[in-house]
């Protein structure tokens, strides 16, 4: 809508002293336990299992308690020390990290958010020792991105429910005692009519499949989860009937700072490991840290990573202090974080050459764990147009409050008449700059870095308004364009996360220290101007229908035509 929400985003959400001690405390000893099995995970990846001591290790250490709240026998984690401690763990695994994440993040976050106190008394106390580990199961064979079209059914009997029905590619199916299930309810045939139940490995026609072979994460269990004339007592259902979709949703939405935070963790680990790598190795007569190139992918990790801490912790943040309304910033701070993470693989890799490529390196492994990250939990594709369609829902609404009134213009024209007049009135100062939402509270020697984000709010509003002009309703069908939206969302909501670390830390420690984080946001928002310019410049034009026209031609034949023999 072009307006800034500053209260939002300054000063950097900080820790309190208690929550840091405690944490700190947490992070040192995960350290110790992890980096004593560092060979062991190697061994894992390869024979693609962790042994049960090793997870009744992790059981001991408390991990799978980090955000049940302690009356229950938890830690008590809020989102930022919980997407903290998933840091610590994925800078040593990837596939313990993905554990954890499942059971915390999915698996049991429905009991958290929707269940009972009778269900939270029966079920939260065991699930914070581990003694049941938690799975999500809404994926079907038939079933990924379009989550609304499960078959999965629940038939009602009684004062119990009958489940039918598989799930596929189950995080921690293999070793999970605590199901969240979604199934379909009441008119089955309804899209979308769905509703969440607990189910526990014990009840009759509970059965799960074999072990997935995997290309990374390769030591956690995936499986299918089969459900066949499963009885589950009405008292085991979690939400309202019907609100099934909703659940799922909110699941998601509210565990994203999980994988967010374990990619950070990568980045820092992949980080260290090139740093150390270019040190080390000398070619041409020089350590290759001395070359320009090596600089500037060393560079560009350090940015990505920096930026997606900010955006992942801010978005946690928000969680804690209690915001209702922030999907679409976890849905961009998982897409940005989760590429980052992929970009800084790749040039970790390319940074130690054929090393990078032996599996005697960590670096191949660490590539083919990073993967998942831009799949599960709904994929990149996936929350890129739900970025884009959610923040051009709240500008449509507005738009159909203007066509609405100016249908009653003249039954009620004073009314029309101001409506009119003030989007009229927003519209113009946009295009003439006259009210420009600005930041007060950012420090001078920053001012021209929160322009950048300044110039491009009011950029996107117009650019929004000019999308939906131009293809109304069917913006929907318009994945290009809401691509681009998206993609200058996502660049600018990272930036601002940026912008307001570094001003915190300007305004806490000064330039002199603060020196080097001020490099990076110089970095960014040189980064971000660019490429929002250029998302801009192409909502009008573009080769879009091009490109579409290369793809149905490819998919007509299923190959490549042409030839040079
Ligand atoms: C290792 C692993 C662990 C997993 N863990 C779990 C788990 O614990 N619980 C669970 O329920 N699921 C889990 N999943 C499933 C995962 O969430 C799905 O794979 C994911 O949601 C994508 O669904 P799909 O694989 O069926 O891809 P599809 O939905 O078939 O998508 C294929 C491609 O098409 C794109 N696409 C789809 N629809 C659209 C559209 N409308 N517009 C544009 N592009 C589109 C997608 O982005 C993707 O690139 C896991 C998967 C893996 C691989």
């Amino acid at each position: 809508m072009g307006y800034i929400e500053e209260e939002m985003l300054l000063p950097f959400p900080a820790m309190s002293a208690e929550e840091r001690e405690t944490l700190q405390g947490v992070v040192g000893s995960l350290g110790e336990l992890l980096s004593r099995h560092e060979a062991d995970f190697k061994a894992w990846d390869r024979a693609g299992t962790m042994p049960p001591e090793y997870i009744e290790e992790l059981k001991g250490f408390g991990l799978f308690g980090l955000v049940i709240p302690e009356a229950h026998g938890g830690l008590g984690f809020g989102s930022a020390a919980y997407s903290r401690t998933l840091q610590e763990v994925a800078k040593f695994d990837a596939s313990t990290a993905v554990t954890i994440g499942a059971h915390s993040s999915i698996g049991m976050r429905g009991l958290l958010l929707f269940g009972s106190e009778a269900q939270k008394t029966r079920f939260l106390p065991r699930l914070a020792t581990g003694e049941l580990i938690a799975a999500f199961c809404l994926t079907e064979p038939g079933s990924g991105s379009d989550a609304a079209s499960i078959r999965t059914t629940a038939t009602r009997d009684g004062d119990d429910w009958i489940l039918d029905g598989n799930k596929l590619w189950i995080t921690n199916g293999g070793i999970a005692e605590f199901f969240t299930v979604f199934a379909k309810t009441e008119n089955a045939d309804t899209r979308g009519n769905m509703t969440a139940f607990i189910v526990t490995k014990d009840m009759p026609g509970v059965s799960v499949g074999p072990h997935e072979d995997k290309m990374g994460l390769r030591a956690s269990s995936t499986t299918t989860v089969h459900f066949e004339q499963v009885r589950v007592p009405d008292t085991y259902r979690l939400g309202d009937v019907g609100k099934g979709f909703k659940v799922a949703m909110k699941i998601l939405n509210s565990g994203r700072t999980g994988l967010g935070g374990g990619a950070v963790g990568a980045m820092k680990h992949l980080i260290g490991l090139s740093t150390k790598q270019a040190n080390e190795r000398s070619q041409f007569g020089k350590r290759i840290r001395e070359f320009g190139l090596i600089k500037q992918k060393i560079g560009h990790m350090v940015v990505d990573c920096y930026a997606s801490e900010a955006t992942v912790h801010m978005v946690a943040a928000l969680a804690d202090q209690g915001y209702e309304d922030y999907a679409v910033e976890a849905a961009i701070s998982k897409v940005f974080a989760s590429e980052s993470l992929w970009h800084c693989a790749d040039e970790a890799l390319q940074t130690a050459g054929g090393n990078g490529y032996m599996t005697e390196y960590p670096y191949e492994r660490i590539v083919r764990d990073a993967r998942i990250n831009r799949i599960f939990e709904g994929t990149n594709e996936i929350l890129r147009l739900f970025i884009a369609l959610t923040a051009m829902d709240d500008v449509g609404s507005h738009l159909k409050e203007l066509s609405k009134s100016l249908q009653g213009v003249f039954e009620d024209p004073i009314k029309g008449f101001g409506v009119l007049s003030e989007y009229a009135l927003r519209r113009a100062s946009l295009a003439t700059g006259i009210r420009k939402s600005v930041f007060t509270k950012v420090e001078t020697r920053l001012k021209t870095h929160a322009a950048v984000f300044e110039d491009a709010t009011k950029d996107l509003a117009i650019a929004v308004d000019r999308v939906l002009r131009k293809h109304g309703r069917n913006i929907i069908g318009k994945q290009l364009a809401s691509k681009r939206l998206a993609d200058a969302m996502i660049d600018m909501f990272v930036l601002a996360c940026t912008l307001s670390r570094v001003n915190s830390s300007l305004v806490a420690s000064g330039e002199q220290k603060a020196a080097q984080e001020i490099h990076i946001l110089d970095v960014l928002s040189d980064q971000v101007r660019r490429r929002v310019r250029q998302n801009f410049d192409l909502v009008d034009r573009n080769e879009d229908e091009s490109l579409k026209a290369l793809a149905e031609h490819a998919f007509d034949l299923e190959r490549y035509p042409w030839d040079t023999i």
